[in-house]
C-alpha cells in the first residue's frame, strides 16, 4: 500500500515539475529573456534526442524519419530545437492509437532559403475550427480531453515561440480521424558571399 502511495506521489511530483518548467519556459520566452545558444545543428540529432520518443515506444506506435541526403546543418539552438521535437512527438504519440504511425520528414529544396520539417501522425486529427487556436496558451480541444491524456496546453505555444525566435514559421494541417501534420520552416545558413554582397550594398 505504501509502495503504491509512493509511486503516485512520485508521478505527481514529476507532473508538477514538468508543469512548472513549461510555465517558466513560456514566460521567459514571451518576456524575451531567452537568448538562443546558436551553433551548427544536425536536425536528425535533435529528433533522436527527443524525450517523448519513449512515449512512442511504450505505446506501440511506429516511428519513422525521412531525411534527404542533401540535408544541411542549420544555425540553431540545439536544446531548444530538441524541445520542439519533444513537444510535437509527445502530441503525436498522445493523440495516435497503438499501431498508428508517426513520421518526421525533413526536406531541403536547393532554391529555397529554408528547410522544412513535418511531424506527421495518423491520429485522431483536429477539427478545422480549432486549428487557429492551437498556439494559444492553455488551449486544448475539448473532445480530446475526454481521452484523459493529461497535459496543460502549453506544448504548442512553447514550440511557436521557439520557432519564431529562430525566424521560422509554423503551420498545422489536420483531418479528423486521418491525422495531423505540424509543419515548420527554419532558415538555412546564409553563404558568406551573400552576406558580404549585402554589406557592400
Ligand atoms: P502539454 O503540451 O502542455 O502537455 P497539450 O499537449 O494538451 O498539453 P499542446 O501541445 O499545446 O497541449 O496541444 C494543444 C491541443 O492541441 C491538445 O490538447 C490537443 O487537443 C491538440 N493537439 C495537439 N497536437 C495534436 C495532434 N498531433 N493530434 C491531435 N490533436 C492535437
Ligand atoms: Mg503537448
Amino acid at each position: 500500500k505504501q509502495n503504491r502511495a509512493i509511486l503516485i506521489m512520485n508521478k505527481e511530483s514529476d507532473r508538477l515539475t514538468y508543469l512548472i518548467n513549461d510555465i517558466l519556459d513560456l514566460s521567459k520566452l514571451e518576456a524575451g529573456k531567452i537568448k538562443l545558444n546558436i551553433e551548427l545543428v544536425n536536425l536528425e540529432e535533435c529528433i533522436d534526442n527527443a524525450a517523448s520518443l519513449e512515449d512512442v515506444k511504450k505505446k506501440n506506435i511506429s516511428f519513422r524519419k525521412m531525411i534527404p541526403k542533401n540535408m544541411p546543418l542549420i544555425e540553431a539552438d540545439k536544446g531548444k530545437i530538441t524541445q520542439v521535437f519533444t513537444n510535437l512527438i509527445s502530441n503525436a504519440a498522445k493523440f495516435t492509437k497503438p499501431k498508428g504511425k508517426i513520421m518526421v520528414v525533413l526536406s531541403n529544396k536547393e532554391k529555397d532559403d529554408f528547410v522544412v520539417v513535418k511531424v506527421k501522425d495518423t491520429g485522431i486529427g483536429i477539427a478545422k475550427k480549432h486549428i487557429p487556436n492551437l498556439f494559444n496558451k492553455f488551449y486544448q480541444v475539448e473532445s480530446h480531453l475526454r481521452r484523459n491524456v493529461g497535459g496543460t496546453g502549453l506544448g504548442l505555444p512553447i514550440v511557436k515561440e521557439i520557432i519564431t525566435l529562430h525566424k521560422g514559421e509554423i503551420s498545422v494541417k489536420s483531418k479528423i480521424k486521418q491525422g495531423t501534420s505540424i509543419i515548420f520552416k527554419l532558415p538555412k545558413v546564409k553563404e558568406k558571399k551573400d552576406e558580404e554582397e549585402k554589406e557592400r550594398k
